[in-house]
């Protein structure tokens, strides 16, 4: 496995990969979820590039960029022993020099959810995802449904500006009881650790009354709801239920549909989703 901390080291390392590349980016302090990417990268490339870089420019101020779980070693044993070839470890000045100017927005699809909670959030996962894919030119790169709609806006963008590669959304890898595994879990007390299967509770309960015929949005939502409140450690930020392509919150269920929330147990936010279809 070679390791890449200069943009120059990364470009030299990809001219000399042959045959297709497969491309995972993530924040790092890796978890099943992200090995799992890892793994389907495998399967489908012949050379498999991971890149760990918690960007600072999609964090609000107010947000956790500072205290975001890092630890470079335990990742690095992990990538070796998913056959990684290539890890791309920026520094922060590496990827926005002194007088860095340029961002990547992308609109409509980053108006709501995640994009109305989290003002910029998207542009600079929009222009963190650009650039490293300029970096690495993958063939294929891998997203989790878990953000789902960070992978809308990062389809969204490959489409509108034509770039040269294939982006393929891999399932949610859960813990046993259900909570989607997050980088963040690690924030949670055990109490708020417990509290949290009330989101995979939510979620299935809006997949059981899809199942059973409800198709009317507003009283899933007011189910799930209802169901979340009764959790004393969690604090709703939003329930929705919206049109699985353009996020628009929907009144009848009559098109594939994304069950999705953000809750937070103390400090931490979580998110997590289902499609309903
Ligand atoms: P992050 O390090 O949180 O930025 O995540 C990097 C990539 O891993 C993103 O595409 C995420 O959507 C994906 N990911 C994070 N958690 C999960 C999970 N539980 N299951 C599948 N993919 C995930």
């Amino acid at each position: 496995m070679q390791i890449a901390k200069t943009i120059a080291e990364m470009k030299a390392l990809r001219m000399k990969s042959f045959g297709s590349v497969g491309f995972v980016p993530t924040m790092g302090y890796l978890h099943d979820g992200h090995l799992a990417l890892v793994k389907q990268a495998q399967d489908e490339n012949s050379v498999i590039i991971v890149s760990i870089f918690v960007n600072p420019t999609q964090f609000g101020p107010k947000e956790d960029f500072r205290t975001y779980p890092r630890d470079t070693e335990r990742d690095l044993a992990l990538l070796e022993k998913e056959r990684t070839d290539i890890v791309f470890m920026p520094s922060d000045k590496e990827i926005y020099p002194e007088g860095y100017r340029s961002w990547v927005e992308v609109e409509k699809v980053t108006d709501r959810l995640e994009g109305s909670c989290r003002p910029g959030h998207f542009r600079g996962v929009a222009t963190v995802v650009a650039k490293l894919f300029n970096i690495v030119e993958p063939t294929r790169a891998y997203f989790g449904q878990k953000d789902a709609q960070q992978a809308l806006v990062i389809k969204k963008m490959v489409a509108d500006l034509n770039m040269n590669l294939e982006v393929i959304v891999a399932a949610t890898v859960r813990e046993n009881d259900g909570l989607a595994m997050s980088s963040r879990n690690v924030y949670l007390n055990p109490q708020e650790r417990q509290a949290a299967t009330v989101l995979f509770k939510a979620l299935t309960l809006a997949q059981n009354l899809w199942e059973k015929g409800e198709s009317n949005a507003e009283t899933i939502r007011q189910k799930m709801t209802s169901l979340i409140s009764k959790e004393p450690l969690a604090k709703i930020e939003y329930v929705s239920i919206a049109d699985a392509e353009t996020l628009e919150e929907l009144t009848e269920i009559d098109k594939p549909a994304l069950a999705s929330l953000a809750v937070r147990f103390g400090k931490t936010r979580l998110i997590d989703n289902t499609i309903l279809e």
